[in-house]
């Protein structure tokens, strides 16, 4: 069974399955990745090893068809494994992209051609992918992006630069966005599937982003200077790539909302835990009424929030998720992990601001999940213009 949470809640799409792909998800974040959070932190970057060792087991690529290598299941899988990864605490490896939308990409855009020269690496760990969208001039209003595609024969060359790129600094695969056409806006943009393991002339990765939370998963800026992309890797026809992004955004929207849920859910039990510990007054915290009622308030709010996120993953995997309704559960999912984390965090007074505390990490952690995947503020208009 998928850790059902202070309240025993089973979302409606779970299956015997997915209890043991949570158990054994659970297994390998808390005694293979956990004991080396420290020194991942350090460092900055998942270890290639957690990735290969996540591909023996079986982890990765599990919505992808057996054929290419993957797990043969669907998003609520995919959504197995972040939901386990958030509660265990890991933060390291880029599952939310790399198996949330990179393989999902690649199988539904990719030729059968590209599906065998990818697929399978992703799914084994050998090749990590990331997705660059965003620009250092703005993230928010895509279709402004400047990177330039110019078709040179059979080649594109490349040009431009990606900031905040999750998985950046490791990936070995990057789903580019980039103009093939300035003179258009939304029209004018296609995707390309770059090649960029051993860094080949022409890319280069900047430095890593020194955030406030997430330390140990790699944010980079990454530079073309006349990469050279053969046309035979873009993925779907030129000036397609906005909307192919457009179709594939209530997914990564999703992923955010099964990080938020589990967030709610792990800071909960932490909060729940230390507040029986824990005496002032003479009293346990937890038997002060306005621990008690804050305690209470987080509890309904991560149920709600579950219980919307489950039937979002179960329209989902119907395919009838809508715009709007992605745009609301990354939006309402997020504001929700931001404030029961804070309020949880109260609960632990002094030490809840000391990284020592999971707490205190979660809190830095959470406070991305507002601006990445589309700013809350872009979601609320996608909501309204629904309306
Ligand atoms: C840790 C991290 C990981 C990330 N990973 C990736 C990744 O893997 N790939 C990728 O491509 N990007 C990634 N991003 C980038 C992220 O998606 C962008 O930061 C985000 O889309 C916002 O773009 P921006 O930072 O340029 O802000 P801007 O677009 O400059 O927005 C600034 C502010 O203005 C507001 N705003 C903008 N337009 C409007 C409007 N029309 N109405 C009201 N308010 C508006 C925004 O909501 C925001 O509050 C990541 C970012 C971070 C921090």
């Amino acid at each position: 069974m998928p850790t059902p949470g202070l309240d025993g809640y089973v979302p409606s799409w779970q299956r015997p399955e997915h209890g043991d792909l949570a158990e054994l998800a659970r297994a390998f974040f808390t005694k293979e990745v956990l004991p080396h959070t420290e020194r991942l932190e350090r460092q900055g970057h998942p270890d290639r090893e957690h990735y290969r060792r996540a591909g023996e087991l079986g982890l990765l690529g599990l919505s992808v068809p057996e054929q290419y290598g993957g797990g043969g299941g669907d998003f609520t899988h995919e959504a197995v494994l972040l939901h386990e990864q958030m509660l265990t605490g890991e933060g390291s490896l880029g599952l939310a992209v790399h198996s949330g939308i990179i393989t999902g990409y690649l199988a539904e855009y990719g030729t059968d051609e590209q599906k065998r020269r990818w697929l399978p690496g992703l799914c084994s760990g050998e090749l990590v992918g990331a997705i660059a969208m965003t620009e250092p001039g703005g993230g928010s209003d895509l279709q402004a992006m400047r990177t330039r595609a110019v078709r040179d024969g059979d080649d594109y060359l490349v040009s431009g630069a990606k900031t905040f790129i999750t998985n950046g600094g490791v990936a070995d695969l990057v789903i580019l966005a980039a103009k093939t056409d300035p003179a258009q806006g939304a029209a004018g943009i296609s995707l390309l599937v770059c090649e960029v393991a051993g860094d080949p002339p022409g890319f280069r990765r900047g430095r890593l982003l020194d955030k406030i939370g997430l330390h140990g998963n790699d944010t980079a800026e990454l530079f073309f200077d006349d990469l050279r992309v053969p046309a035979a890797d873009r993925l779907g026809d030129e000036g397609t790539g906005f909307f192919l992004m457009m179709r594939q955004l209530p997914q990564e929207r999703l992923v955010i909302g099964v990080g938020a849920v589990a967030a709610m859910q792990r800071a909960v039990e932490l909060t729940v835990a230390y507040a029986k510990e824990r005496t002032a007054f003479g009293k346990p915290l937890i038997g002060h009424q306005n621990t008690r009622m804050v305690l209470a308030e987080c509890a309904t709010r991560t149920r709600a929030a579950r219980i919307f996120l489950d039937d979002c993953i179960a329209r989902h995997t119907r395919g009838e998720l809508d715009v709007a309704t992605a745009a609301m559960a990354k939006s309402w999912l997020t504001e929700g992990q931001c404030e029961v984390v804070d309020r949880c965090l109260q609960i632990f007074g002094g030490y809840g601001y000391t990284t020592e505390y999971p707490i205190a990490r979660m809190y830095a952690d959470a406070r991305v999940q507002k601006i990445y995947g589309g700013t809350n503020e872009i979601m609320k208009e996608l909501i309204a213009r629904a309306l």
